[in-house]
């Protein structure tokens, strides 16, 4: 819901994610143009009320911000490098997975550009952007924060600014990210223990949760947990090769910070795994499946 005027937005990029971004735009009453490679994800955004730009340039001359959603640095700049002197005198909030390096770069070529430039990372899954649950991180120059807070607020939550470093949002993304992960497998393989002795993991979570998981991490696992004992994995709200690149992420800041990369490094090997097995079109539960058999088995 919006009080009074609601400022246009572009939304360039209509994955899961980019998608769930530009609906919630559209629900808080914001004029909403969108752009994506693949033109067709947008038609039921264009049935709901947004603007299809025919080229990036002409979605982001249609709104003075345009909010970035694609699947890394990279995807933005096969997006965007070629739009020029569109870019000039627009602010861009790019909120894809990355490195601190490559934000800080992104910041470099915008300005090179005469654009604004606010880093971002999402914290949430599809389903809870625009709910007051939402977490959302912004890095970078204060004023187009500042200026823009009214229109992101429509993303949900309370959005939260970390500093004018524009590397610090993708920090902070790699550093819970992993942590996460790590969890994350951490119950898998204790699911995958349990269930060698014949209990259900559904069952399994509510022990689990209650005994060490934090709320937020709890529910989504438990939501997972029945899924799993269905032996449903669908990709459709993310991926787990879309995981996978944010876990290189992981390995390549912890390089470039000099610190360790083993425990990312070790979410990458086993991801690569369930990849390699058919999986990276299901989503990140589906790495279980590597989890049940013994290692050898699936070691290449
Ligand atoms: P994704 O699979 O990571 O990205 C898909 C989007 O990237 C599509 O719009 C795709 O266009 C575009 N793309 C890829 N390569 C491109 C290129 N060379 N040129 C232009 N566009 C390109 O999907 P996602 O789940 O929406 O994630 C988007 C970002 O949000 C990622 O950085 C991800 O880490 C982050 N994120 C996602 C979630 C989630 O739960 N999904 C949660 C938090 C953060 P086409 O449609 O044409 O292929």
């Amino acid at each position: 819901m919006h009080n009074g005027f609601a400022a246009p937005v572009t939304v360039v990029g209509l994955g899961p994610m980019g998608y769930a971004l530009a609906e919630a735009f559209l629900a808080a009453g914001h004029p909403t143009t969108v752009w994506n490679r693949s033109a067709h994800k947008a038609d039921p955004l264009v049935a709901e009320g947004a603007v299809r730009a025919a080229t990036a340039a002409e979605a982001l001359a249609a709104s003075d911000l345009a909010v970035v959603c694609v699947a890394d640095y990279a995807a933005m700049h096969a997006a965007l490098d070629h739009c020029g002197t569109a870019l000039s005198g627009k602010v861009l909030v790019n909120l894809c997975s990355g490195t601190p390096q490559e934000a800080r770069e992104a910041l470099t070529w915008a300005t090179a550009h005469g654009a604004g430039y606010l880093d971002g990372a999402i914290m949430v899954p599809v389903e809870v952007i625009g709910t007051p649950s939402s977490v959302v991180f912004y890095s970078g120059a204060r004023e187009p924060f500042d200026a823009h807070r009214n229109t992101l607020d429509a993303l949900g939550g309370v959005p939260r600014y970390l500093g004018g470093d524009a590397g610090l949002a993708v920090l902070h993304n790699t550093a819970l990210l992993g942590l996460m992960w790590a969890t994350v497998n951490g119950f898998l393989h204790a699911a995958a223990l349990v269930e060698s002795g014949g209990v259900g993991v559904a069952d399994f979570a509510e022990t689990a949760v209650d005994w060490f998981l934090p709320s937020v991490t709890g529910e989504i696992l438990r939501a997972e947990a029945a899924r799993i004992d269905r032996e449903e994995f669908p990709g459709d709200g993310g991926t787990l090769a879309m995981c996978l690149t944010a876990i290189e992420h992981i390995v390549r800041t912890s390089r470039d910070a000099g610190i360790s990369d083993e425990v990312p490094s070790q979410l990458k090997a086993l991801g690569d795994r369930a990849v390699a097995a058919g999986y990276g079109d299901e989503n990140y539960m589906s790495l279980i499946k590597v989890l049940r058999v013994p290692s050898a088995a699936t070691h290449r």
